[in-house]
């Protein structure tokens, strides 16, 4: 797997210096692009980067961009898809100028087909979709023409109305484009243009039992919207000279088609027909399970509009594929929480401590530092009492020679608070330490010993009297290979057989009372463990928290950062 290296916010790259060469050679007076979803699905992270890609680049030539709907397949797309999509683009913090649909154009796109019938270039065709593949080829072999190839333009004109008025039957006739049955470019072989399909579209409803293809819909739809750079990813490299041929024969405004990578990531699928089955089949809770690459599951993760944005402009925009690490993502993302984000404490996985020279009514504040990024995020005062929790593995009974923290006759820091020693265990019937016995020395607090005696480590803890019992959900990758896309099929395997069965840990554990009431989407460090995210789950009783990324940065090693 390549990695791709850290870049400076991408001033400059082949698509923005075409751009640039456009308008100095006066091929396009103004820049005008669009981001063109089908809605047959939620966003992903991909999208994230086709819309940096589109609308950054509208924005730094001081032109615009449209959100267009590529709605030409009536059997996939729904308004739910619609709805969520535009909400999603707005989240992301992008404008378009105009939102428009594929679907508007149906009439406009059918009065093209009958002019390319009239110039003799498109004709009605009579083989099924089975004998069509059959007669397109291959590679290594040319096409053979199809016997209806030859019809007369009034028998295809009569022909295509006829198809539109819904005289024939589901796939017994297409239009096709009349081009080159020997061409290399297996696209040029007389494409379909239109299909019959009996189905309901959720916006046209009714009105047409024929509907345009992709590559007839889309050059056309930038055309009439007068888009200058139609920018889309490497899999429709091999469409352009159709592209480019429609709008030469129609004679209509002229885009330039030009391809980029498609962002692929570690340890995810970015497939919406991959990310369909992973929700339709149950392996996550939903579109917007935090596991997800969709851009509502990594809101719901704690992923902010920005620090998307920031891994967008990060890895750039390039002409081969590639794997892009998923650290790299996640660092985009710590780096800003670090920034941003209110420190508290919390425990996952409590161990009760029970101080006993500490007097059993007292409580006392301490002062407790909330971002030491940001000064003027001030400090708070944080509860503290004789019983306390502590993380289960910041203690062990019998320590290991590196292990610094809590052990049988050992010292350690709580932070913002006092020096305390273990002195004693208490076991269940089965063994296991439940509770600690400690002393707590008076002249610590603040955190330094007077008489200068040293800890090795500090701990964090929640005071029990004060504590807030809390939900949290810690995720790792959702597969277990960095490539789940790439299994080769034998074996029975896909990408589900590397799904990771440990992707989602849910803890109980408690934080200290400040974070009572966080709204959703609320960010906090908690010390030690990471940032996390206020999600909807969350009752006031019991708050629960999405683990958005961990506090150990691996990209910046990768990235020789460290
Ligand atoms: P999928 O294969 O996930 O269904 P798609 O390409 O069919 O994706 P569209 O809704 O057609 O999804 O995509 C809208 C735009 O987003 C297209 O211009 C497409 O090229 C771009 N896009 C989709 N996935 C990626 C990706 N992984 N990286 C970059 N751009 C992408
Ligand atoms: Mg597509």
């Amino acid at each position: 797997m390549s990695v791709e290296p850290i870049t400076a916010k991408a001033t400059s790259d082949f698509i923005r210096t075409a751009v640039r060469e456009d308008l100095a050679s006066g091929r396009f007076a103004y820049v005008r692009t669009r981001f063109p979803p089908e809605p047959n699905g939620y966003l992903h992270i991909g999208h994230a980067k086709a819309m940096a890609v589109d609308f950054e680049i509208a924005r730094e030539f001081g032109g615009a961009c449209n959100l267009r709907f590529d709605d030409t397949n009536p059997t996939k797309e729904e308004q739910e898809y619609v709805d969520a999509i535009i909400e999603d683009v707005r989240w992301l913090g992008y404008q378009w100028d105009r939102l428009c649909f594929a679907s508007d154009y149906f009439e406009q796109l059918y009065e093209y087909a009958v002019k390319l019938i009239k110039k003799g270039k498109a004709y009605v065709c009579d083989l099924s979709p089975d004998e069509i593949r059959e007669y397109r080829g291959t590679l290594t072999q040319p096409g053979r023409e199809s016997p209806w190839r030859n019809r007369s333009v009034e028998e295809n004109l009569d022909l295509f109305a006829r198809m539109r008025a819904g005289e024939f039957p589901e796939g017994s006739r297409t239009l096709r484009a009349k081009i080159d049955m020997a061409s290399g470019n297996l696209n040029m072989r007389d494409p379909v243009l239109y299909r019959i399909i009996h189905a309901r579209h959720y916006r046209t409803g009714n009105r047409w039992c024929i509907y345009p293809t992709y590559d007839f819909a889309h050059g056309q739809s930038d055309s009439i919207e007068g888009i200058t750079h139609s920018l889309c990813s490497l899999e429709y490299e091999d469409h352009r000279p159709l592209y480019d041929w429609f709008l030469r024969e129609l004679e209509i405004f002229a885009p330039r088609q030009i391809e980029f990578a498609r962002l692929n990531l570690s340890y995810t699928v970015l497939s919406k027909r991959k990310l369909l089955q992973l929700v339709k089949e149950g392996y996550v809770r939903g579109w917007d399970d935090p596991r997800m690459p969709t851009l509502r599951g990594l809101r719901r993760r704690g992923y902010t509009p920005s620090a998307i944005r920031d891994f967008c402009a990060r890895i750039g925009v390039a002409k081969a594929d590639s794997v892009v690490d998923i650290a790299m993502l996640e660092h985009s993302l710590r780096d800003e929480l670090n920034k941003t984000a209110l420190r508290v404490m919390a425990v996952l996985r409590p161990l009760r401590v029970v101080i006993e020279n500490y007097p059993a009514e007292q409580t006392e504040m301490l002062e407790a530092i909330n971002n030491p990024e940001d000064p003027s995020a001030g400090t708070r005062q944080v509860p503290f009492g004789r019983v306390l929790y502590i993380e289960q593995d910041d203690f062990m009974e019998n320590p290991p020679p590196k292990f610094y923290r809590l052990a049988p006759g050992r010292e350690v820091r709580l932070r913002y608070g006092y020096f305390i020693k273990c002195e004693g265990v208490v076991k269940d019937a089965a063994g296991n330490v439940v509770e600690l016995r400690c002393t707590y020395d008076p002249a610590t607090r603040g955190g330094n010993a007077p008489d200068g005696r040293k800890v090795k480590a500090t701990i964090h803890w929640v005071s029990a009297a004060h504590a807030l019992p809390i939900e949290a959900r810690l995720y790792d990758h959702l597969f277990t290979r960095p490539d789940p896309d790439n299994i080769n099929a034998e074996e029975g395997e896909n990408f589900l057989s590397y799904l990771n069965p440990k992707s989602l840990e849910v803890v109980q554990g408690f934080a200290e009372p400040s974070v009572a009431g966080s709204p959703v989407g609320k960010h906090y460090q908690f010390e030690r463990l990471g940032y996390f995210v206020v999600d909807p789950d969350s009752t006031p009783e019991r708050p629960v928290f999405n683990r958005a990324v961990g506090l150990k940065d691996s990209w910046a090693k990768v990235a020789g950062q460290g």
